[in-house]
Formats: structure tokens, sequence, C-alpha cells
């Protein structure tokens, strides 16, 4: 479904990834660990096309997300191809980023109304199905500036939901959220994770979420892969020291 091939990202001087090489399956669900600056952010950026490689490909169910095959010869995407292969991927953030000027049901049809060409009626039943997922029927009408963060929150994951993405990113989307409101929002996503098909790459600090939701943990340290098993062998039997470290500072 993901695939990572010599994947180099170099923000100035400064490189971010070397050379990564990772495939995720169909409906598998991966966290991505490690310390502070060690490139997880900027491989789910890269994914939503918010960044372009150094170098490297990336592939998104086949499709390669830098470049498309003219004849016989291979050249840079344009925009066309980029909103393209963006469908199919959905992208939670720390920060929301909801459209403060729009109501909770604009924000959730927005996209699929210009993006996707679904007609506003249609859009409009389908957010109401995902708000009541939400437990957030009642605030449809309301604006962003009038919800708690772990309602924003909410939002966004149903706005993420609402494009029927077939891959999910989700960048550390407890953090900016009072503590407790962190564990509702976890839940869901752990209950939305479970009862579908979604491929989806987490970025988490939050070492029991990891646990939780996922099938496979990557360890990553300064732009590689250092460790990548089921969460039972990277929280209980982590097999290199640098895990080990890592876990032993934010356990
Ligand atoms: P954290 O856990 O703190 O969010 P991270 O592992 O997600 O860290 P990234 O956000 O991917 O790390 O950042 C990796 C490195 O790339 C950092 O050193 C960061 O400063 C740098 N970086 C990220 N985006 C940019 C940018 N747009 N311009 C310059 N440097 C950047």
């Amino acid at each position: 479904m993901i695939q990572f091939d010599k994947v180099v990202k170099r923000f100035g001087d400064v490189t971010v990834l070397r050379e990564l090489d990772f495939h995720v399956k169909p409906g598998e669900r991966c966290t991505l660990i490690g310390p502070s600056g060690s490139g997880k952010t900027t491989i789910l950026r890269l994914l939503m096309t918010l960044e372009r490689v150094t170098s490297g490909t990336i592939e998104v169910d086949g499709q390669c997300l830098s470049h498309v095959k003219r004849g016989d010869r291979m050249v840079p995407a344009d925009e066309k191809h980029l909103r393209q292969v963006r469908k199919k991927i959905g992208m939670v953030f720390q920060q929301f980023n909801l459209f403060p000027n729009m109501n909770v049901l604009r924000n959730i049809t927005e996209a699929p109304v210009r993006a996707l060409g679904v007609p506003r009626e249609q859009a409009e039943e389908k957010a109401r199905e995902l708000l009541e997922m939400v437990e957030l029927s009642d605030k449809a009408l309301s604006h962003p500036s009038q919800l708690s963060g772990g309602q924003q929150q909410r939002v966004a994951i149903a706005r993420a939901l609402a494009m029927e993405p077939e891959v999910l990113l989700l960048d550390e989307v407890t953090s900016a959220l009072d503590p407790e409101l962190v564990s509702g929002v976890q839940s869901l996503l752990r209950d939305i994770a479970r009862s579908s098909n979604l491929t989806l790459l987490c970025v988490t600090h939050e070492m029991n979420f990891a646990r939780d939701i996922s099938h496979r943990v990557l360890m990553f340290d300064q732009g590689q892969i250092v460790e990548d098993g089921p969460p039972e062998q990277i929280f209980n039997e982590p097999e290199q020291q640098r895990t080990r470290d890592f876990l032993q500072a934010v356990l």
C-alpha cells in the first residue's frame, strides 16, 4: 500500500531522512516512534505531498507520488496527479487545522463537495453520520471557536474520514489536548481503526496508545529505522540499545 524506496529528504544542509526504505501492507496499522527531530512528521508530510522528496521514490497503492510516466520517461508529477493521489489519504494534525470561518458541517463537507464532486445533500448526510459516530451531532452548526480542543479534534477526524481515504495519517493528534480529553479521542481512534480496514500511519509520543492501536511499531532515529516489529516486541523486548534508551526516557 505504501512503499518508501531509498527516500532522502534534506532541508538545506540538514538531512532528515537517509535512504529510508519501508513497506506498509494494506490495512496495516503502524506507529512511528522515536526522539524529537528523527523525521517522523516529515514522513507523513511527504505522504500527504506537503513536502517533496530530495531523492528516492514513494508509492501509494502502486502510484508514484513524485513522478508520472509520459511515454517511456518518468517526469515530475503535476498538481492534477498529486490531487489524484491525495484523495486516497486523510490526515489529522496536532493543531486540528479546521477552517475557522466555516461551521462544523461545512468543515466536513467542503472537501468531498469540492474535490470529489459529491452532491452537497449527499455530503451532508454522510457528515451527519460521521458526527453521530464522533458524538457531536448537536454541534453541526457550531463554529470551531465554540468547541473544546477535544471536540475540534473529533471534527477533524470526521473531516478526514468524510473523504473515505484508504490511508489515514495521524500526527500527534492528542499532543495539543488538555490531559482529560486525551483518552476520549484515543479511544475513538482505536474504535475507528479496529472497525475499519484503513491503512494507518500514526506518529505519537503516547506509548500506551501506540501499543493499543498498532500492528507494528517503527522506531526511528536520525532519519532511519532502528527497529521494526510488533508492539509486544518493541515495548517488552526491544532488541536495540537505542530503542531501550528511548523507551526508558519516555515511559
Ligand atoms: P517531533 O517528535 O519533535 O515532532 P519528528 O521526528 O516528527 O519530531 P520532524 O518534524 O520530521 O521530526 O523534523 C525532522 C527534522 O527536520 C528536524 O530537525 C526539523 O527541524 C527539520 N525540519 C522539518 N521541517 C522543516 C522545514 N520545513 N524546514 C527546515 N527544517 C525542517
